[in-house]
C-alpha cells in the first residue's frame, strides 16, 4: 500500500510528545490514475473525428464563391468552434503526457537560444499589440542542466499569458537567474495583474479569473496547469507575484544539479 507521513511535535507539561498519522494514500492513488486514464482515452478518441470536422468545414470554407452566404458563415463558425476544441485537445494531451511522465530529461541546454526562439516565434503577437520586450538572461551560464522541453513549454505558456493579458504598449520582461542550486526564471508584464482572491486557484485546470473575457481572449483554460505541471516534474515549483493594475511576475524555480556537475 502507499502511505504518506506526516506529523508534529507536541510540548505537554509532560515533556515532549510526538504525533505521527499515517494516511493510506493508496485508493486515493488509485482513483487519480482512473482519471488521468479517462482523460487520455477521451482525447485521443476525439483526435480522429475532430480532424474530419476541421478538414470538411476547411473545404467548404475555401469553396465559399461557389456557396451562399448562409453556408459559409456556418461553416466558418464550424471551423472556429472546432480549432477552439483542437486547442483544449491538445493542451489536455499534453497534461496528460506530463501526468503520466515519471522524469524530466535534463540535458545541456542554452537557455538564452530558448528564449530567443520563443521570443521569435510570438514577435508578430508582440508588435500587433505595440508591446515590447525585455530578456534579461546575461547573468546565466553559458549551459544549464534542465530539460529543454519542459521549460520551453512552460516558459511559451507564460510569455503566450503575459502577450494575451496585458494591452497594447505594454512592456513584458524575461528574466533569469542562478542562485545556489536553483535556476528562476520569470516572466513579468504590465497588464491588468491578477486579483488576490483568485490567486491560489489560477493553476488549476479550467480555472480563469474572468469567463467571458477570457473566452474572448481565446486560450484553454489549462496554460497555468501544464506550468505548474512541468515545473513539478522538473522537481521545482511556480510562483505569481501580482497587484491589480499594476501587473503580473510569474517565477519558475528549478533545482539543478550540484554545481561543478557540469562545470559551472
Ligand atoms: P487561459 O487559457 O485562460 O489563459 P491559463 O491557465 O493560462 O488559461 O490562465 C488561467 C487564468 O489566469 C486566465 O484565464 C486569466 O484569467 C489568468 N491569467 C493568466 N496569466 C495572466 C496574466 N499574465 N495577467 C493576467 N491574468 C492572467
Amino acid at each position: 500500500r502507499s502511505v504518506r507521513v506526516t506529523g508534529a511535535r507536541l510540548v505537554s507539561p509532560n515533556g515532549l510528545r510526538y504525533l505521527l498519522v499515517l494516511h493510506d494514500m493508496t485508493d486515493l492513488q488509485h482513483l487519480e490514475r482512473i482519471r488521468t486514464d479517462f482523460v487520455t482515452n477521451v482525447t485521443h478518441e476525439m483526435r480522429s473525428p475532430l480532424s474530419a470536422i476541421l478538414g470538411f468545414a476547411e473545404t467548404l470554407v475555401d469553396d465559399a464563391e461557389n456557396l451562399n452566404e448562409e453556408v459559409v458563415d456556418a461553416a466558418e463558425r464550424i471551423q472556429r468552434n472546432a480549432r477552439r476544441l483542437d486547442d483544449i485537445v491538445r493542451d489536455l494531451v499534453q497534461l496528460s503526457r506530463l501526468e503520466h511522465a515519471v522524469a524530466p530529461e535534463p540535458q545541456p541546454t542554452d537557455l538564452r537560444a530558448l528564449v530567443a526562439e520563443i521570443v521569435a516565434r510570438y514577435q508578430d503577437a508582440m508588435l500587433a499589440k505595440s508591446q515590447d520586450l525585455q530578456v534579461r538572461l546575461d547573468d546565466l551560464p553559458e549551459r544549464l542542466e534542465v530539460d529543454p522541453q519542459l521549460v520551453r513549454q512552460a516558459l511559451m505558456n507564460l510569455v503566450e499569458n503575459a502577450i494575451k493579458y496585458t494591452g497594447d504598449s505594454g512592456h513584458i520582461t524575461i528574466a533569469g537567474e542562478v542562485t545556489a542550486d536553483r535556476l528562476r526564471l520569470s516572466v513579468a508584464d504590465t497588464g491588468p495583474g491578477i486579483p488576490l482572491e483568485h490567486q491560489a486557484r489560477i493553476f488549476e485546470r479550467f480555472y480563469r479569473v474572468d469567463t467571458a473575457r477570457s473566452r474572448l481572449v481565446g486560450g484553454t483554460g489549462l496554460g497555468l496547469a501544464i506550468v505548474k505541471h512541468s515545473a513539478a516534474l522538473h522537481g521545482g515549483s511556480v510562483h505569481l507575484e501580482s497587484r491589480m493594475g499594476r501587473g503580473s511576475r510569474f517565477e519558475l524555480v528549478l533545482p539543478l544539479p550540484p554545481e561543478g556537475s557540469l562545470g559551472r
